[in-house]
């Protein structure tokens, strides 16, 4: 009897000490989780950064917006419940929080802030959800870009002014060149050998000039795209009869492969030029033919320039395309090349929103590809 009842104590003191633990665990669990929320540090964190924070609710009210992000839109006042169209006044931000809602990923975008001093800014924003995927607002991150454009401006800047100061004594030097070497008949003295160089040399100076300044103008976007629907199959045309008198000399043949109606939404003059560097460099490095085609598919369209040359090395094919870079630099300042023909491909190919590769076995020819989305191809 006894052992019953040692034994019915036992199980209720387990079952108190087993409910005691319960609680104890609960008690400790909501404590931490009090303290997850309440002190996150997160405010802090956000007070001290150097970039713009703002927390949006989901009907788009502003729920908390940092020191930083007052202070880049100038805000005396907290604006916390307001919206952002309230707040700031800039459409596009106002439009990029209503954006997110239907957004899965990081959104970024730059503009510009009117008044005296322009200001421009990127900014990364992103929906927040909730496990069940419920929208929970957006928080947005501002950065000041105005001094990095600054100096991108003025990198510029200097590069135009130093490029048109070089032009200027070259073409005087070229043009003294050319009246002595008309007056100097024989060509076997060595006055005339001279005048030869320093004629080759401003040559190469001057299309380097060029091709610098081009790329600049390429890379600052500073002449946007002027697309219209293009012929290709007549813009090859045109590029090859401009290098045929180059191609006769070098007997290498020139094939334009184009369907007839075939077009592309594009900057003619730009895409002329992106082709003719291609095709002078089949002439150039190439064999005994060049060909230019070009095929439409899924979208995409695919301008195509191949030679049959002695093609590239596997390791310089990744490379080809960055400034300077030659396979074989004697070979192509020889050749009265820049090292900035495949850079400038790119940048249009690019500009078209569009992509340039190469395909080459050496011994067996180049094949340059450039591939334009075709759908709808805006400048990018
Ligand atoms: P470059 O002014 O030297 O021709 P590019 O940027 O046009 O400069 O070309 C870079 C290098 O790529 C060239 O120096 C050459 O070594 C190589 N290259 C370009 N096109 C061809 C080609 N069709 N066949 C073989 N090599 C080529």
């Amino acid at each position: 009897m006894t052992g019953w009842y040692v034994a019915i104590l036992l199980l209720v003191g387990l079952v108190g000490l087993h409910l005691w633990w319960l609680l104890r665990y609960r008690a400790l669990a909501l404590g931490q989780a009090a303290v997850a929320t309440k002190a996150p540090g997160m405010t802090d964190v956000f007070a001290n950064m150097p970039e713009g924070v703002l927390l949006t609710s989901p009907d788009g009210l502003i729920e908390f917006a940092n020191p930083a992000f007052c202070r880049l839109f100038g805000l005396a006042d907290d604006p916390t419940g307001r919206t952002v169209m309230e707040a700031i006044r800039i459409h596009q931000a106002n439009e990029l929080v209503g954006r997110l809602r239907g957004e899965s990923s990081v959104v970024q975008e730059e503009f510009t802030l009117p008044g005296l001093d322009q200001r421009f800014l990127q900014v990364n924003g992103v929906a927040l959800r909730e496990k069940q995927g419920r929208h929970r607002g957006a928080i947005l991150v501002f950065h000041d870009l105005t001094r990095l454009k600054r100096l991108e401006n003025m990198r510029q800047e200097f590069v135009a002014n130093v490029s048109h100061e070089l032009r200027t004594p070259l073409s005087i030097i070229k043009g003294y060149v050319e009246t002595l070497l008309d007056a100097e008949p024989d060509a076997a003295t060595t006055a005339h050998r001279f005048l030869k160089k320093i004629e080759n040399h401003s040559d190469r100076l001057a299309y380097l000039i060029e091709d610098i300044l081009t790329l600049s103008t390429l890379e600052s976007g500073g002449t946007g795209l002027d697309l219209r629907e293009v012929n290709l199959r007549q813009l090859a045309d045109g590029v090859l009869d401009g290098l045929r008198e180059m191609a006769d000399k070098k007997k290498v043949q020139l094939e334009n492969n184009i369907p007839e109606a075939l077009t592309l939404r594009a900057d003619s003059q730009r895409l002329f030029q992106a082709l003719n560097n291609l095709v002078e460099n089949g002439i150039k490095y190439g064999g005994e033919c060049v060909r230019i085609s070009a095929s439409q598919a899924d979208g995409e369209l695919d301008l195509c320039v191949a030679d049959d040359g002695p093609g590239i090395p596997a390791e310089a094919c990744d490379r080809i395309f960055e400034r300077f870079f030659r396979v074989d630099k004697a070979r192509s300042r020889e050749m009265g090349g820049t090292g900035l023909g495949l850079s400038i491909v790119k940048h249009i190919t690019q500009l078209h929103g569009g992509t340039a590769r190469v395909e080459s076995t050496l011994g067996q020819g180049a094949t340059f590809h450039l591939t334009f989305p075709t759908a709808e191809v805006e400048a990018a």
